[in-house]
């Protein structure tokens, strides 16, 4: 199959932070967010990037939310799922680990090393913890998404791949604009690209992700430089400045439109699943 003119769109529906008072569009049950997922799976979009919130709709690391939601699409869609590993702050490494471990979702966020997040707290992932996250991943046949918050992060990948522990040909998630990480600038997203590039040949995939102003610049840039992309109100809930994005669909499809205005088109379910070599013998949870 001929996939060099696919682009992988990954949609983040609900991420951890916003609130009905942020948007009410934002979909935040399991069934709210299910429902949201197949939309946007119907207008194309290759991934669902899945996270859950508790009762008071916080962030959370709820396996039996992770379980409800993933059962629920699974049961209308064939979109390729990727659980977060980071859906509270301060949790145990085997909270944070169980919904892939038991619901096998074919990918997972890998967040590749602690950053101060928002000037208020610390996003960890300790050595200890990325250690035990890569070997966990092989065993359970999750393919990571390595999600690279800073130039850092990149090595940190780099190390546990000379180690052994990865071997899974790497597929990044450029996050640009977050609090506390790398600004959601075209350069920093080229510089990215340059030391994956340096160091892997062409022997990795990648995705990019801009949060605010800098949302639209990213996705054309890494379009043009044969990148894949997500879109979402994990990471923007506004569609225009000023103007909130009723739907996560409305994102994937401007980013349709513009992938068919260059000649590509998104991948399906499927295609992604080759390009990124995924197992696809991940069990369906019953
Ligand atoms: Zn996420």
């Amino acid at each position: 199959m001929d996939t060099s003119n696919k682009v992988i769109l990954t949609v983040a529906c609900t991420g951890a932070w916003p609130q009905k008072s942020d948007t009410p569009y934002i979909p935040l049950t399991p069934q709210e967010e299910a429902d949201e997922i197949v939309r946007c799976a119907d207008a194309g979009a290759s991934i669902a990037h899945i996270h859950v919130r508790d009762d008071a709709f916080k962030a959370s690391m709820d396996f039996d939310k992770f379980a409800e939601t993933v059962r629920l699409v699974r049961a209308r869609s064939n979109i390729v799922l990727n659980l977060t590993t980071s859906g509270g702050l301060g949790l145990s490494d085997e909270v944070r680990m169980r919904p892939f471990q038991e619901l096998r979702p074919e990918m997972a966020s890998f967040d590749a090393g602690t950053m101060n997040w928002a000037h208020t707290t610390i996003f960890e992932n300790s050595p200890s913890f990325l250690e035990k996250l890569a070997v966990s991943m092989a065993e359970c046949k999750v393919t990571p998404e390595f999600e690279i918050f800073d130039a850092g992060m990149i090595y940190n990948v780099l190390y546990y791949i000379k180690k052994g522990l990865i071997t899974h040909r790497p597929h990044f998630q450029f996050v640009l604009g977050a609090p506390g990480g790398m600004t959601a600038e075209v350069k920093n997203m080229m510089f990215l690209h340059e030391v994956c590039e340096d160091n892997l040949g062409s022997n990795f995939t990648w995705s990019a992700l801009g949060i605010g102003k800098g949302h639209l610049p990213i996705i054309y840039a890494a379009l043009a430089l044969g990148g894949h992309v997500r879109v979402g109100m994990e990471d923007n809930i506004f569609y225009r400045k000023g103007q909130l994005a009723k739907s996560n669909v409305e994102f994937v499809e401007r980013v349709r439109r513009t992938v068919t205005e260059i000649e590509k088109t998104i991948a399906t379910p499927d295609e992604t699943r080759s390009i990124l070599g995924l197992h696809v013998d991940s069990p369906a949870i019953a």
